[in-house]
């Protein structure tokens, strides 16, 4: 173990100023290892590009990636499976269809992967109630389905660093929703390696910009979802008129009526939308036109709707033509496992031995 031990360490530390490839004695590279997951519980939006599959794809370039579809995660809050293969079908298509390449990034079904359950009990022993209870995400779930106040739900954060660090993983893109169960699964893994010896890396929320990105919704309150909001929520498989359509009709006021005045937040939304999507020129010509009160908020969501069409559609038709075919997605599926496992029953055999399980 302590060989182990050491080797950990001094990943961690030379990771610090080396953020792309690590070194160990100078001698063999490895790439530093990067997870993420979306649940399969609706159609992915614009959110989960911005927030999540974008850096995806940038990171797939020069880490080791794991990406996966986290069908464990959706049965707290959608226990009905009549769809979930679908669903999980679609994740992976739309994935794929927003550039994952997937013989660089793993990608991969959460349930394939047995031994994230296992690790996630073991977990389950090191994470306390009232922590679990403060968790933001939970109150808000519990507060939507009442009827359904589930322990998967309360232990949510404690599976979702289960499957982390089951890769052993330092960064970990997603949206800024997601914040809290970074810093809870930093908890868990300190807890770990505190009472059994160092094993996890404790990982990191990331972001190609500076700030973990969240995506609103176009109705003014919260950020767009899967499965809320779905009339503000600008879906990837949306067809040209609706995004139209849910674009006009994005909340906006008679205007400013004084030179350089702050934006409501419904507004600030409508140019942040439009920082996703449209040229620097367009969002600075719509910026002076609202600076000197000359902004005519029609034609700003005309103008949204027509660079959101153009970002939308590519995509939408390459998801179309990839999930129709099953036996690609199976293939897909069965490599993305593969890997997967690998790098879990490695970590899981260090985990074994460092909590004293091999008899
Ligand atoms: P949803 O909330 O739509 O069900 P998930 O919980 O499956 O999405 O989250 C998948 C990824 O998408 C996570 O990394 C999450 O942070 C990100 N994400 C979801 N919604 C948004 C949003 N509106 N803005 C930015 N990122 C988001």
């Amino acid at each position: 173990m302590s060989g182990r031990r050491n080797s950990i360490w001094i990943v961690d530390f030379i990771l610090l100023s080396s953020p792309h490839i690590y070194y160990i004695c100078g001698m063999s590279t490895e790439k530093a290892i990067v997870m993420s997951g979306i649940r399969p519980t609706g159609y992915l939006h614009l959110g989960n590009y911005f927030g999540a599959v974008r850096n995806y794809v940038k990171l797939q370039e020069e880490y080791t990636c794991y990406f996966m579809v986290a069908d464990l995660h959706a049965l707290t809050t959608h226990p009905d499976t009549k769809e979930l293969k679908t669903n999980v079908h679609r994740v992976i298509a739309e994935n794929i269809a927003c550039g994952i390449d997937t013989d660089k990034a793993a990608l991969y079904c959460q349930s394939h992967v047995r031994e994230t359950s296992e690790l996630y009990l073991y977990l389950n022993m090191l994470a306390y109630l009232g922590e679990l209870e403060k968790t933001t995400t939970f109150k808000d779930k519990a507060r939507m389905q009442p009827d359904n106040i589930n322990a998967g739900l309360l232990t949510y954060p404690v599976l979702q660093a289960a499957d982390i660090i089951l890769h052993r993983a330092i960064y970990v893109p997603v949206g800024k929703d997601q914040e809290q169960h970074l810093e809870m699964a930093r908890n868990f893994v300190k807890r770990f390696n505190h009472r059994y010896g160092e094993v996890f890396p404790e990982p990191i929320a990331y972001n190609f910009g500076d700030d973990l990105v969240k995506v609103p919704s176009l109705d003014g309150t919260g950020k767009m979802s899967k499965s809320e909001n779905q009339l503000a929520t600008l879906y990837l498989a949306d067809d040209d008129e609706l995004i139209r359509k849910k674009v006009m009709k994005a909340k906006t006021d008679g205007g400013p009526t004084e030179n350089n005045s702050p934006k409501p937040d419904y507004i600030e939304n409508i140019f942040q939308l439009m920082r996703l999507v449209s040229s620097d020129e367009t969002i600075s010509s719509f910026e002076s036109a609202y600076n000197n009160c000359t902004i005519r908020y029609g034609d700003m969501k005309k103008q949204l709707a027509e660079d959101m069409v153009k970002f939308i559609a590519p995509i939408r038709e390459r998801a179309a033509s990839i999930q129709h075919d099953e036996a690609y997605l199976q293939k897909i599926m069965k490599q993305g496992a593969e890997k997967a496992n690998e790098s879990a029953s490695k970590t899981m055999s260090l985990v074994r031995e460092a909590m004293g399980l091999v008899y």
